[in-house]
């Protein structure tokens, strides 16, 4: 213990607290309810892929420190993933940089590109990670805030122009965008592009639900637009695309300058993480694409089971374009509060759920919207609902 009245968090961090899903994961456990707050999937991924990780393991593959960049294998893998889907061309040996999770790559981007004062405009609601990475890397962050328009939480490309000041040094995009379920549009993102390339800012682009996009919703890279090749940081995962979010295995595609720039800071935070996973990730991104469209199929009849369950049970419900979650309103049941909702859920429901409010700054503008994830198994997505059409009554 230290004698002085000094708080031991610092002002970087100290608004920041616990994150809102080891809080809310805790509380279902605590109360034994079904959680949907935390983005997990209940059921592993490819059975395939995870015997790779355990041959690597045996194979004494990545046991000792993998190369500071990533074993060669995946950011082979990972280069020819951006080649086979978006037609990007990176360089394995200078271009792509594998991290510990999306996680890392967003922390080590902003940590290495930002000096203290500059500023960061973001798409609010915003994972929470941003906040915080962009707090410790002693920027200032400037949110435009999406807004809800004809079912969707759409970005008003005015609001956007506007936010860009003298100051700003990049843009932070996230697309499919946690926790709305919006997919920005290719008229959107050539907005964006053009934004960036007048005002010449950097972009770090979390794309980390590249694949889960549905109906006529498209995913287009921001590096695929003109001008943005050699400004964009795109960062990817596989926790999210192979149901394996423990493995922490993440990337970073940009041109050799910004690849070096972020593996400046990188290398003094983890410096290297997951190593048999890494291996083991370089299959899985391999897959035929019949496994894509099958994990995208698969999510997409959650979401309707779940976005159908939500409405019947009352909320306002917003159905994703893209990600594994539903935002909802809650004032159509007569609540206001989302922080209140969802703490008083498992009690009313047993149900886990997030308030959107915690990505906000403008937390009056996120205040009756609430976050539930349908990456669980379809049993327990039928009795969620039919647990969450009690409160009605
Ligand atoms: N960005 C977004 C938008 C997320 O939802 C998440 C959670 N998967 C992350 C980054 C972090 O990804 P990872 O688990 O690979 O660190
Ligand atoms: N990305 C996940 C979500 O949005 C959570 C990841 C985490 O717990 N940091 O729910």
């Amino acid at each position: 213990m230290t004698s002085s009245a000094r708080p031991l968090v610092n002002r970087r961090l100290a608004e920041f607290g616990t994150t809102i899903f080891a809080e809310m994961s805790a509380l279902a456990l605590r109360t034994g309810s079904i959680n949907l707050g935390q983005g997990f999937p209940d059921t592993d991924g490819p059975e395939e892929v995870r015997e790779a990780a355990v041959r690597a393991l045996r194979d004494g593959r990545g046991n000792q420190y993998p190369p500071g960049p990533g074993v060669p294998e995946l950011r082979t893998a990972i280069a020819a993933h951006q080649e086979r889907r978006y037609g990007l061309s990176y360089d394995p040996d200078t271009e792509v940089l594998v991290t510990a999770g999306a996680t890392e790559a967003i922390a080590a981007a902003l940590l290495a590109l930002l000096e203290t004062g500059d500023e960061v405009v973001a798409l609010e609601p915003y994972y929470d990670s941003y906040a915080a990475c962009i707090a410790m890397a002693g920027g200032t962050r400037v949110p435009v805030t999406l807004r809800p328009h004809e079912g969707a939480f759409r970005l008003d490309l005015d609001e956007l122009r506007a936010a860009v000041t003298d100051r700003t040094r990049l843009l932070l995009i996230n697309t499919p965008h946690n926790p709305t379920g919006t997919v920005l549009t290719r008229a959107e993102l050539t907005a964006i592009a053009e934004l960036a390339v007048e005002r010449d800012l950097l972009v770090v682009t979390d794309e980390v639900y590249e694949h889960l996009v549905f109906d006529e919703a498209e995913h287009v890279p921001l590096a695929t637009l003109p001008g943005m090749r050699e400004r964009t940081v795109s960062i990817g995962s596989a926790g999210k695309t192979f149901s394996f979010t423990g493995w922490k295995v993440g990337w970073v595609t940009a041109a050799p300058g910004l690849v070096a720039a972020v593996r400046s800071a990188k290398q003094f935070l983890t410096y290297v993480a997951s190593g048999p996973f890494q291996y083991a990730v370089a299959e899985a991104l391999a897959l035929p694409d019949s496994y894509f469209t099958a994990f995208r199929d698969d999510m997409l009849t959650k979401r309707d089971l779940l976005a159908t369950g939500l409405a019947e049970a009352g909320f306002g419900v917003f159905r994703p374009a893209g990600t594994y979650f539903v935002t909802t309103d809650i004032r159509p049941l007569g609540e206001q509060d989302g922080f209140a909702f969802c703490r008083a859920l498992p009690e009313r429901a047993g149900v886990v759920a997030i308030p959107n409010a915690v990505f906000y700054d403008h937390r009056e503008a996120g205040a009756p919207f609430v976050r539930f994830a349908f990456c669980k198994r379809t049993g327990v997505l039928e009795e969620a609902t039919r647990r969450l059409k009690t409160l009605g009554a």
